[in-house]
């Protein structure tokens, strides 16, 4: 028999197993060990925590999406503001502004000038403060001075430690990183992707979905996006450093992932290597603007000091924008899975920033006539995201007349029947549920990796199976035999026993997954899961109130309506119920229970106490509560200690118990 010392001693060794693997994979991309090796580490780990529930830390790996969604977000005021960057548009302006310096510098100083160069990514500036090397509070930029609390949906994020790393120095007191959230591109056409598949709007470039994603009130969905870090700066701390290099690299070893960078001696290096970048900006897998120049001497940068919010030691390099001029020869309509109507350009190939350009996506009917798009149009071209073209503007100086306008049809091309568009919304759709370029769009969804992920069974397998007559829908894939696969070229029987094992492993995926993969419109994967730990397939079968679905945490009113009448549907109902017969998982998910004294309770913590916050919040989950940052109705405790200022004031506003640690700590003991 383990004691609890020994699953103690256990579960730490794990968590710092985890924890180390975490870094080789997300933050210094050179993993060790395989995906399943890993998984089955993560998964231990899992398990015994859930044997284990008191045992749990708030910085265990597998607390990322500890916290409930918020009502909004609450105001954090920087320590040091998070200035923003002068801009060069030209190197010229690079010279101009390496000949200032000098001056102020004064010539002594100015020959011990360096310069650090690092890329400028387009994402969103965060701050990450570390007290006693636990992670306790992630903000956003703002406007510098104020930005909000997004400690929980930063939390989220892989590639961000709730330790620091503590291998090669002792966690300081205090620090502040500073850094920018971004998204990768492969990433983001994955996301991408994905938004099409639930019948979503898809985000028009990484920047966009990075931003959108830290600015959710649920946790849950900045836990589903691609989200990353890369560090460049340290804020408030209580480390000394002499230089910017110097306190990136001590970052490094904290375990956090920072910005590459490079240390020049003159300004001709630098504008050198701002132009070596401007080539090879499509090569780096994320979205940048340009070049980012530092004085790397902290008492230098001192000495130069800031104006009007932009600091003198420090400037940005931007690249030109990747755009290009052609014409708009056709807009032809594309049908998706969810039966969406998606108009796109076909344009004059054109290179934007050594990529060819033929096509580009106009979105939706309101999309082309707000920017007043014609079919003939010159237009101007840029690669948003650097990568996903868009249709910027028509250059209208250079209307011959005879362009004409598009018209949105009035049948889906694919199958002819009528298509129509839901009052207050601005995708047309084709909601023939047997319309073919749905079908073949839902059997991709279900096979791919988030839903069923059937090994082998991809876009290019499926269509052939498709065109064949195999398979017509979802459950056909189950009914699929080998000897049917071996004739077929690129099959031999080996191939063919593969993926018949493959399907029939699928089989196992629980619920939530089946759910999922069923492309309910707005049904994501983290909708589908909270459904799934309430409901069975039975359930919603037999009927379902809107009302009744509604009350889930997280789920609208929009998203219970959509569950409601996809159940409704005949076609819909004939196809679960297959499933059904063919042995997928249809009972509802197990939700993970809370236990102790504070089991369900929702306390917020303001103020001074005599303990680290850090550490009162892992008292308080290991009895089953949740710490939220905010005070809502929802809220059922405020812990006060001295000095508690606003919160305290809305707590009484609210009519919400406040507590004082005298009478948190009975509450504790049950
Ligand atoms: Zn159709």
């Amino acid at each position: 028999m383990a004691t609890r010392e020994d699953i103690r001693e256990r579960l730490e060794e794990l968590r710092e197993k985890v924890r180390y693997h975490n870094r080789r994979y997300y933050v210094e991309d050179s993993p060790e060990i395989s995906d399943a090796e890993y998984d089955a580490l993560y998964r231990e780990l899992e398990s015994l925590e859930a044997k284990n529930p008191d045992l749990i830390t708030p910085d265990s790996p597998t607390q990322r999406v500890g916290a409930e969604p918020l009502e909004e977000f609450e105001e954090v005021r920087h320590a040091i503001p998070m200035l923003s960057l002068s801009n060069a548009r030209k190197t010229e302006d690079l010279y101009e502004w390496d000949a200032r310096i000098r001056r102020l510098l004064g010539e002594e100083e100015a020959s011990r000038l360096r310069y650090v160069t690092e890329l400028k990514i387009d994402g969103l500036a965060v701050s990450l403060r570390y007290e006693n090397g636990v992670y306790t509070l992630g903000a956003t930029r703002g406007n510098g001075i104020v930005g909000e609390d997004v400690t929980a949906n930063l939390r989220t994020v892989r590639s961000i430690p709730a330790r620091l790393s503590e291998d090669e120095l002792k966690a300081p007191e205090v620090l502040e990183a500073r850094g920018e959230v971004y998204i990768p591109l492969e990433d983001f056409e994955e996301l991408n992707r994905r938004q099409e598949a639930e019948g979503k709007r898809p985000f028009a470039n990484p920047r966009n979905a990075a931003a959108g994603s830290i600015r959710q009130l649920d946790p849950k969905i900045a836990a589903s996006r691609p989200l990353t870090i890369f560090l460049y700066g340290v804020g408030e701390s209580s480390l000394e450093f002499e230089s910017h290099s110097e306190s990136l690299d001590t970052l490094s070893k904290y375990g956090l992932r920072v910005n590459p960078y490079e240390v020049h001696d003159d300004i001709e290096s630098v504008v050198e290597e701002c132009r070596r970048w401007a080539k090879k900006r499509e090569s780096v897998g994320f979205q940048v603007d340009g070049v980012v120049v530092k004085v790397d001497s902290l008492e230098q940068q001192r000495a130069l000091g800031t104006v009007q919010k932009a600091p003198r030691w420090a400037i940005a390099y931007k690249f030109e924008p990747l755009a290009g001029r052609t014409k708009v020869k056709e807009i032809f309509v594309h049908v998706g899975r969810t039966g969406a109507l998606t108009p796109q350009a076909v344009l004059e190939p054109v290179n934007v920033g050594g990529v060819t350009i033929s096509r580009a996506t106009l979105h939706n009917e309101d999309y082309i006539k707000e920017k007043d798009i014609l079919v003939g149009d010159t237009v101007v071209v840029e690669r948003a995201g650097d990568v996903i073209p868009q249709v910027v503007r028509p250059v209208v100086e250079e209307r011959s007349g005879d362009e004409y306008a598009f018209e949105m049809p009035k049948e889906c091309p694919v199958c002819g029947e009528p298509v129509f568009r839901p009052e207050g919304e601005a995708i047309t759709r084709c909601v023939n549920a047997r319309c073919p370029a749905q079908a073949l769009e839902h059997i991709i969804h279900w096979a791919s990796k988030d839903a069923m992920d059937i090994e082998g069974l991809g876009e290019k397998l499926a269509t052939k199976f498709f065109d064949l007559g195999l398979i017509r829908d979802p459950a056909d894939i189950y009914e699929l035999e080998a000897e049917q696969l071996v004739p077929l070229e690129g099959f031999g029987e080996k191939s063919a026993e593969n993926l018949i094992r493959a399907i029939e492993r699928s089989k196992e995926q629980p619920f939530d997954r089946v759910l999922y993969a069923l492309g309910i419109r707005h049904v994501g994967a983290v909708t589908a899961q909270l459904i799934a730990e309430r409901f069975s397939g039975e359930d919603l079968l037999k009927g379902m109130e809107v009302e009744k679905l509604a009350e889930i945490e997280g789920i609208g009113e929009v998203v219970a309506k959509a569950v409601v009448e996809y159940f409704e549907l005949e076609d819909n109902r004939a196809l679960v119920e297959r499933l059904m017969k063919l042995g997928l998982n249809f009972g509802s998910v197990e939700q993970k229970p809370a236990e102790g004294p504070l089991a369900g309770k929702r306390i917020v913590i303001t103020g001074t106490l005599s303990q680290p916050r850090s550490e009162i919040a892992e008292l308080i989950e290991r009895a089953g509560g949740t710490v939220t940052s905010s005070v809502s109705r929802n809220t059922d405790y405020v812990l006060a200690g001295e000095e508690a200022g606003s919160k305290l004031e809305r707590a009484s506003s609210l009519g919400v118990p406040v507590l004082d640690e005298a009478a948190f700590e009975e509450l504790l003991s049950g």
